[in-house]
C-alpha cells in the first residue's frame, strides 16, 4: 500500500468531512425514484435495472474500415434507468456517476476486453458550458479507478456542435456526427483504447470516434457505455 503524504490526508480528510456535510445539507436521493435514505441508487431501482449478462453485454458494430467494434453495455435502456440517466445528465445529479460506473466497470472485467487507455466521448466546449459536466468523462474516472486504467480525457474532441442524437433516425444521426471528433495522435498512437459513453443507441457516434481514433493511429478501439437502446 502507498503511504500518503501530510498534505495528501489532510486533503482526504477535508474531502470526506465535506462530502459528510454535503450528505447532511443534500441528503442522497435516489436517482430513479426520489427515495432518500439509500444511496443515489436504491435497491429497488437495482432490482428493477435489467443489467445485462456478461453473454448478453457484448456486441460487435463493423467499421468502414473493416475492423469491428464491440460495444460492451451494462444495461438495457429502460426504466427506471432511463430516468436515473436523465437525470444524471440534465437534472444535475452528476453524483450518479459512481452508482452507475460500478456495473461498467464489473461488465468490462467479466468480459476479458483489455485496453491501454479509457477514452470518454467529449461534448462540445459550448454544450459543456451549458450543462457544466461531461457525463462520459464523470463515468470514465470512475471506471478508470476501479479497473486501474488511466484515462486520457484530451485524446478526442468534439470540434463542431452537434445536435442532441436522441430525437434523430439513424440515418440523421449518422450525418450529424460526421466529421464532429478530432484525435491526438500523441495520445492514442498504437494504443488499445476504451471508448467510454453514456447511452449506446445505433452506435454512429462510437463507430464516428472509432474512425477519428483508428486513422490517428490507435492498435484497436473498443467501446463500454452504461446502458444499450
Ligand atoms: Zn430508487
Amino acid at each position: 500500500m502507498s503511504r500518503m503524504s501530510a498534505p495528501a490526508v489532510a486533503i482526504a480528510h477535508t474531502r470526506r468531512a465535506f462530502a459528510f456535510l454535503l450528505d447532511l445539507l443534500y441528503p442522497p436521493r435516489c436517482g430513479g425514484c426520489d427515495r432518500y435514505g439509500e444511496g443515489w441508487w436504491c435497491c429497488a431501482c437495482n432490482a428493477r435495472t435489467h443489467w445485462l449478462s456478461t453473454r448478453e453485454s457484448q456486441v460487435a458494430l463493423a467499421l468502414p474500415s473493416g475492423e469491428s467494434l464491440v460495444v460492451i453495455s451494462a444495461a438495457t435502456f429502460a426504466p427506471p434507468l432511463r430516468e436515473g440517466i436523465h437525470r444524471f445528465k440534465y437534472e444535475s445529479q452528476p453524483q450518479l456517476a459512481e452508482a452507475f460506473a460500478a456495473p461498467m466497470s464489473t461488465i468490462w472485467r467479466a468480459g476479458g476486453l483489455s485496453a491501454d487507455v479509457i477514452v470518454p466521448v467529449p461534448l462540445h466546449a459550448a454544450r459543456l458550458r451549458e450543462r457544466g459536466f461531461n457525463q462520459s468523462a464523470m463515468l470514465a474516472r470512475h471506471v478508470s479507478a476501479a479497473v486501474g486504467i488511466p484515462v486520457a480525457a484530451s485524446a478526442l474532441r468534439r470540434i463542431r456542435p452537434t445536435q442532441q442524437q436522441a430525437h434523430l433516425d439513424a440515418t440523421a444521426r449518422k450525418e450529424n456526427v460526421r466529421d464532429a471528433f478530432a484525435a491526438l495522435p500523441a495520445l492514442v498512437a498504437g494504443r488499445a483504447i476504451m471508448l467510454v459513453d453514456d447511452v449506446f443507441t445505433t452506435g454512429a457516434t462510437l463507430m464516428e470516434c472509432a474512425n477519428v481514433l483508428l486513422r490517428a493511429g490507435a492498435r484497436s478501439v473498443s467501446a463500454l457505455t452504461l446502458a444499450r437502446a
